[in-house]
């Protein structure tokens, strides 16, 4: 070999060693940035923990708080709000009622008909709109003339197909925020939640804005109750099957209410109702304890939101919010690896991935996760190789579970205040044999999420009885209500009128 070919020989073999370094170099740095990403989902994985030991503490902090809440105003977080509602639906109401429903996301009308027995009952042209964004920070009147216009188009669309005109309408109006009542047709609103911001309607009375916006239109319609959705959807539950005693929603928010003994309302001496017992709004979305597996996207989200400080369990637990923890989750990733490719400025939006995306993406069940690639490259993550794409998979699992495996402490922790847990209640020293255990207990439950997400529904389902035990679990039966919150609002008002 001449001097020039060795030279040459030598050049290569060197630039094959550093080409071989830089790509062992690169495949180091790129186990190193993926063990990074691995150790911040252990790091999730961990704070994101229920063991049902946890559980068990906050079943116990959930009854504790309804308590106190139920012993002083202001004694919990609680609220535990009075409904003023002491009967609920029979199935012996008759007649044709209207529901207008304000939830978080949706608004809904429809009407009912009611036949004098259970199985005539006809719920006719559900109506389901997504609120208009701009409503949801406007002004009180803006509210309530798009409320009240949509129910003008829904009667005459009505009109248009029966002779109904000339009799006054009966209209339950659910909404789903927190109301301070003072019969069952009043209340003033508390605060907002899930993003409203309408500050002049705080302190309002809401049935009394929604009437006088139904008068400006002229139309002859009442607003005979002013109804919490999961206290509609208790009322659905009770009408079906009286052993409902309990109702949750978990939609875009979350929220619970029971029937509970007046005698057990403390903070309100000398209350009668006819029934003995009244249906109590917890409000338990703003449920706190130290018990519950907080990280530091919750206390991120929760500092960034338009009401910090506030609704931490709701936050933890509900469809608003879901989605935004575990877009948080892939920021952090993105932010600390390159696995995500460049940054993204779309995943830096608040509430740009949501929990509709989530169950999509946990319940993609193509071989490639076809779909998890779709809602990744929605939010500006484009072609990243299937084993990221199986990451943000676990990434949704994780919340998920956690989400459900809560929401379920929290029904044991109502069931545990009512005796029906099969521990005979927190303050009861009644002896086993004398334990209420035996009693079949019904939890209506309904909302987008809980109906929609099947994985969320059995994490809280396999919860439940993994709280409860076998035995107990028996007896207690969670049925789903579709649009209970709505039907069931026109229900009570057709037994207020019986
Ligand atoms: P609202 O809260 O307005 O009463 P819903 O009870 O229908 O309305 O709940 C809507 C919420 O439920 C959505 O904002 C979303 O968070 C959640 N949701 C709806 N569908 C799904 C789904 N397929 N997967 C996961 N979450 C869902
Ligand atoms: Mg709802």
């Amino acid at each position: 070999m001449g001097k020039v070919a060795v030279a040459f020989a030598a050049v290569a073999v060197v630039a094959a060693c550093s080409v071989a370094a830089v790509m062992v170099g690169r495949r180091m740095k790129s186990r190193r940035k993926w063990r990074t990403v691995v150790e911040i989902l252990k790091e999730l994985e961990d704070d994101c923990d229920t063991p049902v030991g946890r559980l068990r503490q906050v079943v116990d902090a959930m009854a504790v708080e309804m308590h106190a809440g139920l012993a002083s105003e202001g004694g919990s977080k609680l609220k535990m709000l009075l409904t003023f509602v002491d009967d609920l639906p029979t199935g012996r109401e008759k007649g044709t009622y209207y529901a207008l429903h304000l939830g978080g996301t949706y608004f809904r009308i429809l009407r009912v008909l009611l036949g004098d027995q259970r199985s005539y009952l006809d719920v006719q042209d559900v109506e389901r709109h997504p609120i208009p964004s701009h409503l949801m920070n406007s002004t009180s009147e803006v509210l309530f003339n798009f409320l009240a216009f949509s129910l003008e188009r829904f009667i005459e669309k009505e009109e248009n197909g029966s002779d109904s005109q000339g009799v006054r309408r009966e209209l339950a109006f659910t909404f789903s925020f927190p109301v301070k009542h003072t019969s069952i047709s009043s209340g003033v609103l508390i605060k907002w939640t899930k993003g409203f911001e309408i500050s002049e309607m705080v302190g309002q009375d809401i049935a009394e804005c929604l009437q006088g916006a139904l008068n400006r239109r002229g139309l002859d319609m009442h607003v005979a109750a002013l109804v919490n959705d999961t206290v509609g959807a208790l009322s659905l539950g009770y009408y079906h099957d009286p052993d409902t005693v309990v109702a949750v929603v978990f939609g875009t928010g979350s929220n619970a209410c029971y029937l509970e003994r007046t005698d057990a309302i403390i903070k309100c001496q000398g209350l009668l109702t006819t029934s003995g017992s009244m249906v109590v709004n917890m409000e338990w979305g703003n449920f706190w304890s130290s018990h519950l597996p907080r990280t530091s996207y919750d206390i991120d989200l929760d500092a960034e939101s338009s009401n910090a400080n506030d609704m931490g369990f709701e936050k933890m637990i509900s469809g608003m919010y879901l989605g935004d923890i575990v877009r948080r989750v892939i920021l952090r990733m993105s932010e600390d690896s390159d696995i995500f490719g460049p940054i993204s400025p779309v995943l830096s939006e608040p509430y740009v991935l949501r929990t509709n995306s989530v169950s999509a993406i946990h319940e993609d069940d193509t071989p490639e996760l076809q779909e998890v690639a779709r809602i990744l490259k929605d939010i500006g993550v484009s072609d990243v190789p299937l084993k990221v794409r199986k990451l943000v998979v676990k990434i949704c699992d994780v919340v998920t579970r956690r989400a459900g495996r809560l929401a379920a402490a929290g029904i044991a922790g109502i069931l545990k205040k009512i005796g029906r847990d099969g521990s005979g209640g927190i303050t009861s020293g009644r002896s086993r044999s004398e334990i209420q255990m035996q009693k079949r207990t019904v939890v209506a439950v309904e909302g987008g999420l809980y109906i929609n997400y099947t994985m969320f529904r059995e994490y809280m389902e396999e919860a439940l009885v993994e709280i409860l035990g076998e035995e107990v679990s028996q007896y207690v039966v969670v049925k789903a209500m579709e649009d209970g919150s709505s039907i069931g609002s026109a229900l009570l008002v057709a037994s207020l009128q019986s």
